[in-house]
């Protein structure tokens, strides 16, 4: 069977398929991840080509069939193009990231509105200037990470449940959780935190107000977040838009 269907979407790739068509990789609002194919999307007269395009948020209708692997666009709307991101390159490589975060760990058609808007918020808050891309994308980070199924735990010690964890020297054992000053003496680092680290991974997570001074902590926090999820999903290989953009 197949039904006309209409839904929000932030388009994830992009790419040339045959002489005239494009595949590309939607993160929608109903449907989660899908490929979906546009026929003629080449040509410069495609309105819908256009539309579609890595980074925008589109208003997409489609052709739904559940036995086929791909779906076939009929229609597409912009609804937002964040055009400053994409003449601004520390905003274009988070939000990249963002992309990237979504197209290599979301699972294909597993629906999650909350994290579908947390996509288009994040990318609505880097477009506006509201805080360095950095630290929007630390706050993102931390979201996405509990939207898997990892949430990162700072309230208390994860061996004797001690809280109040701020300045001092911390670990963090990826497997067990964070360590405080005691008990990190017996169990195995995975990722030293220092009280600036830690205060900032705290801000981060709780939508806390970020000191300027704090940049090297908040690349410091993304860099324990990658390890943190490495460790989880050890197909993960780090975030590759980094290194696009050094
Ligand atoms: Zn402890």
């Amino acid at each position: 069977m197949s039904a006309i269907i209409k839904t929000e979407a932030v388009v994830l790739t992009k790419m040339d398929f045959g002489d005239t068509s494009k595949i590309v990789s939607l993160y929608s609002k109903d449907f989660g991840k899908f490929s979906a194919i546009i026929k003629g999307a080449r040509s410069p007269k495609s309105k819908i080509g256009m539309a579609v395009d890595p980074l925008n948020h589109i208003q997409v209708v489609f052709y739904k069939k559940d036995t086929r692997e791909l779906q076939i666009i009929s229609s597409a709307d912009l609804i937002n193009h964040f055009t400053a991101i994409k003449e601004d390159l520390d905003k274009l490589k988070y939000s990249q990231a963002i992309l990237e975060l979504l197209k290599n760990l979301t699972v294909e058609h597993e629906v999650n509105e909350r994290l579908f808007k947390g996509v288009i918020r994040i990318l609505t808050l880097i477009n506006s200037n509201s805080e360095l891309p950095v630290i929007l994308f630390g706050r993102f980070f931390i979201f996405f990470l509990s939207e898997l199924g990892y949430e990162l735990q700072l309230e208390k010690c994860s061996v004797c449940g001690r809280t109040n964890l701020e300045n001092m020297e911390l670990s963090h054992n990826f497997e067990l959780g964070i360590l405080c000053c005691d008990c990190r003496q017996s169990h195995v680092e995975f990722f030293s935190i220092k009280p600036e680290l830690f205060s900032c991974l705290c801000c981060l997570k709780n939508n806390k107000k970020i000191e300027l001074t704090n940049m090297a902590a908040a690349e410091k926090a993304i860099t324990f977040l990658e390890r943190y999820l490495k460790f989880h999903i050890p197909d993960f290989k780090g975030i590759q838009s980094f290194q696009i953009f050094k």
